[in-house]
């Protein structure tokens, strides 16, 4: 009689899960889930490390999880403390052989496994299952993947190939007699709840189901995949973009099966380059995770994994004027606002928002990648401080990259539909000055009823002066 736990992290799912597939071989299983403190602490600027959307993201994804998992007539046990001592602890009690888990590869979690390790040795075998390409099928060792995307996609895509999902042994039994508990609540995790915004793009539910639900809707009942590469950079409305991210950073959705739905897609209607670039997107994803793995911990320091030396700021009033979306710059107010009021902003709004903190205002990245790490419902490690490192310069970007925010904001919401959804005091303000609301005369300001200053904020930086500055700094 064998026994074997699955220790569930970011890979909240039945399908496609190979930690599942190969603890189901046992004759009885455990499927754990652990709530660790330490996620529910602070980071090192003092931001709530897992802030309320996600936390209520991952309580439904678990609720999901577990019914899935009792449909199955399994159960998921949970556990509330450190894993290295809950799980020793576990595996003695319930006379476990083995332990299944993904494996992670950024600092905190590589710290816990190691001390997992060391209590149960042997009995710990971990798997890789984050990624559209398995680790094992890359063109590349740890210390070859290459320093630019385009390089990595161009081998990967020509000599890897995606794995077949896997499933599990579906008369594998459950090992009686173990307490499961119940989920805590997110008062329990010392949080509080916030409360919905009707004007949030889609109203993300955590869970499995929920994000099959969301690629069925996406592919074939809305058909949008076709348009994608079109789409992709839009700030208004559930479908310009596929909003698969937050179920997939949980693992609540396999990028494979999305990659074999692309294919099948691509079979039953239509084969184009937006088809293809959902797939280019989520090499992406895969190019910031092998990164993390062959840059280690400077993925988090402020050089970057360029080694770059460069004076930051941390002034805390500035960083909070952008945190709270009150710059005075409209389109990084608005879409600061999105993400304080609903975990979620497109990647457009992220890739300004980014540039707007750490190069026109010169603010240490990491605030702004740890603010992120608080508020995003998508919130990984490898692609947050990846994105966040390519868009402060010190990433996988050589050049001095930066955008030009009001270019930007007309060009993605020329008419200043998302600005005036997000913010509802510039709600009478038209075309024409909705970017640059403070370039209007008095007489304007009380036509169009907004005092900039009072009702809005000035701008916190002259932006013309910023760009000479950033241009000054290479
Ligand atoms: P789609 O456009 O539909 O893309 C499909 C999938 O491809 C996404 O779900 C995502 O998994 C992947 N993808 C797309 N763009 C990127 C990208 N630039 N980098 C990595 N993967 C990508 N994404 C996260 O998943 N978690 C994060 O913590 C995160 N932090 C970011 C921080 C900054 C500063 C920036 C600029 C980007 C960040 N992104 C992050 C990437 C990107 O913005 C989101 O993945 C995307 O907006 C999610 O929306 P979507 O699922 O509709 O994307």
């Amino acid at each position: 009689m064998k026994r074997s736990l699955i220790w569930f992290r970011n890979d909240l799912r039945l399908h496609d899960n190979e930690a599942l597939a190969k603890a189901s071989q046992a004759d009885e299983i455990l499927p754990v889930y652990i709530f660790d403190p330490r996620h529910y602490g602070t980071t090192s600027f003092g931001f709530p490390k897992t802030g309320s959307h996600r936390a209520k993201f991952l309580l439904e994804s678990l609720d999901n999880l577990k019914s899935n998992l009792i449909s199955h007539n399994l159960n998921l046990a949970i556990r509330i403390g450190k894993p290295e001592e809950i799980l020793p602890d576990v595996i003695e009690k319930h006379g476990i052989d083995l332990l299944f888990a993904h494996k992670e590869i950024t600092r905190e979690e590589i710290d816990v496994e190691e001390k997992i390790k060391q209590s149960v040795g042997d009995k710990l075998n971990f798997v890789w299952g984050s990624t559209l390409f398995h680790i094992n099928d890359i063109p590349f060792t740890k210390n070859e993947i290459p320093d630019i995307f385009t390089q990595f996609r161009k081998k990967t895509e020509k000599q890897s190939e995606a794995r077949k999902e896997l499933g599990f042994r579906k008369d594998v039994k459950l090992i009686p007699d173990v307490e499961t508990e119940s989920l805590p609540s997110l008062k329990e995790l010392g949080l509080k709840a916030t409360p919905k915004d009707d004007r949030a793009v889609l109203n993300f539910k955590g869970g499995e189901d929920e994000a099959l639900k969301r690629l069925e809707e996406y592919f074939w009942n809305q058909d949008q995949l076709k348009n994608y590469k079109y789409t992709r950079n839009g700030l208004l409305g559930a479908d310009y973009s596929s909003k698969f991210s937050p179920w997939l950073a949980n693992g609540a959705l396999s990028p494979r099966r999305i990659y074999w739905e692309v294919k099948r897609y691509e079979e039953e209607r239509q084969s184009n380059i937006s088809t293809y670039w959902m797939i280019f997107e989520l090499i992406w994803r895969d190019y910031f995770r092998f990164s993390a793995w062959k840059n280690g911990d400077r993925l988090f320091f402020a050089p970057g994994i360029q080694g770059k030396d460069r004076s930051w700021r941390t002034d805390p009033k500035d960083f909070k004027k952008w945190a709270e979306g009150n710059t005075g710059i409209p389109f990084i107010d608005a879409n600061m606002r999105e993400l304080n009021a609903t975990g979620y902003m497109s990647n457009r709004g992220r890739q300004n928002v980014a540039s707007f903190l750490a190069q026109n205002l010169n603010i240490d990245w990491r605030m702004g990648a740890e603010y992120f790490e608080s508020l995003l419902l998508d919130y990984d490690p490898c692609s947050n401080y990846g994105n966040w490192a390519y868009n402060s310069t010190v990433g996988h970007d050589p050049r001095n990259r930066y955008f030009n925010i009001i270019n930007q904001a007309q060009k993605y919401d020329k008419k200043g539909e998302y600005t005036r959804n997000w913010l509802p005091e510039l709600e009478k303000v038209p075309e024409e000055f909705i970017h640059e609301p403070y370039k209007m005369n008095p007489e304007q300001q009380t036509l169009y009823s907004v005092e900039i200053g009072k009702s809005y904020p000035k701008p916190m930086i002259n932006l013309e002066e910023s760009y000479e500055e950033i241009k000054a700094r290479e």
